[in-house]
């Protein structure tokens, strides 16, 4: 029989904090390819891979801490769970309790989560509310609503998210034999940060690797409160994945960049769509915009020379370009993309491709 990525909750069961009272919700996440870009090495003389976390059942990093967070709530005997969302968590989140048969409810900021994530969502049939307010009020609720009323908290607050998520780390250090040197990452909550850190560190404590990857983390421009080192009131920003003012893992966040001799860089929405193209167009990966931000930090850090020749940089990409495809629809000036109409003819049709008659 040919044997299938069982799911990371299987896969590492050793090393995660699950027993034979844990019953295992899983949809086969994790596993995602490690791919070489020899377009960005071209770029930046470094060697550069892409972690397509985009690969995820639901489309996005978010299932690893879900299967973990999803099991250890069915675990604790939850009937419903609760989370605020930018979009991505709320997809997670209903998927999985789909498939635990429990009730998933998520809080959004009125509109501002993509269509892609919405749909998710609404497919998996999860009861939505639309807050009046930004992502971090949501998470204030949720917060209260999980202390005092019985529902199950599954926000990157809950350390199951992060620990289903340093999962990513382990198997970069499978694939490389070895951790990279630079790890690039987007920044929101900061709890997919905090959570590769923390896999990297666990990887050295084995023996697995000796490098211990500077972190680099990327926040855009009008929502950087790492970068500012101030929370951030109204953030702004077409990446609405990482539209985020207060960061929940910020004490943790610093830590791992000051253990790690990291760096936190703030990216513009047009640096982050410039990179989104360069990826789709140049390395055949087709993210959302927030994910696109690694492969601007990376491109901004080589072009200030912070990142020597030769080194081995990963790159996580977080989401599927498909969750929120409209970006890509549009040229830089803003005007819409929209393939020419030709007749069916095919003399014509090889004019307009440039192409000429061989026989
Ligand atoms: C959630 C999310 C992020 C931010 O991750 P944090 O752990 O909140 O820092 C980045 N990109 C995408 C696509 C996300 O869904």
């Amino acid at each position: 029989m040919a044997r299938q990525w069982r799911g990371l909750l299987h896969e590492y069961a050793d090393r995660l904090n699950i027993t034979s009272a844990t019953p295992i919700i899983t949809l086969g996440e994790g596993g995602t390819p490690l791919i070489p870009a020899p377009a960005l090495s071209e770029r930046t003389g470094a060697k550069v891979y892409v972690k397509f976390e985009g690969m995820n059942p639901t489309g996005s990093f978010k299932d690893r801490g879900m299967t973990m967070a999803i099991s250890k709530a069915v675990e604790a005997g939850a009937k419903a769970v609760i989370c605020a969302s930018t979009g991505n968590t709320s997809a997670s989140a209903a998927a999985y309790a789909a498939y635990a048969g429990i009730t998933a409810a998520v809080l959004v900021p009125e509109g501002k989560i993509s269509m892609g994530k919405l749909s998710q969502a609404v497919a998996h049939n999860a009861q939505i509310l639309q807050l009046q307010g930004n992502f971090d009020d949501c998470l204030d609720i949720a917060r209260d609503l999980a202390e005092n009323y019985p529902v199950h908290l599954v926000n990157s607050v809950n350390n199951d998210r992060i620990e289903g998520q340093k999962t990513a780390a382990y198997e970069i250090v499978e694939v490389l034999g070895r951790a990279p040197d630079f790890h690039f990452i987007p920044v929101g909550n900061a709890g997919n940060y905090t959570a590769y850190h923390r896999g990297y560190r666990e990887e050295i404590t084995r023996g697995a690797t000796h490098v211990l990857p500077r972190m680099f983390g990327f926040q855009a421009a009008g929502s950087a409160p790492l970068v500012n080192g101030a929370p951030v009131l109204k953030p702004e920003t077409l990446a609405t994945a990482i539209r985020i003012g207060k960061p929940a893992s910020w004490d943790l966040a610093i830590a791992a960049k000051e253990d790690s001799n990291g760096y936190f860089g703030a990216i513009t929405d047009e640096g982050i769509l410039a990179a989104q193209r360069i990826l789709s167009a140049d390395v055949g990966v087709f993210v959302e915009p927030a994910s696109a931000i690694s492969v601007a930090g990376l491109l901004e850090r080589a072009e200030a020379g912070a990142i020597p020749k030769g080194s081995v940089c990963v790159l996580t990409v977080t989401g599927h370009g498909l969750k929120d495809p409209q970006y890509a629809l549009k040229r830089p000036d803003g005007t819409e993309v929209s393939p020419e109409v030709v007749a069916v003819n095919t003399a014509e049709i090889a004019s307009v491709l440039g192409l000429a008659k061989v026989k």
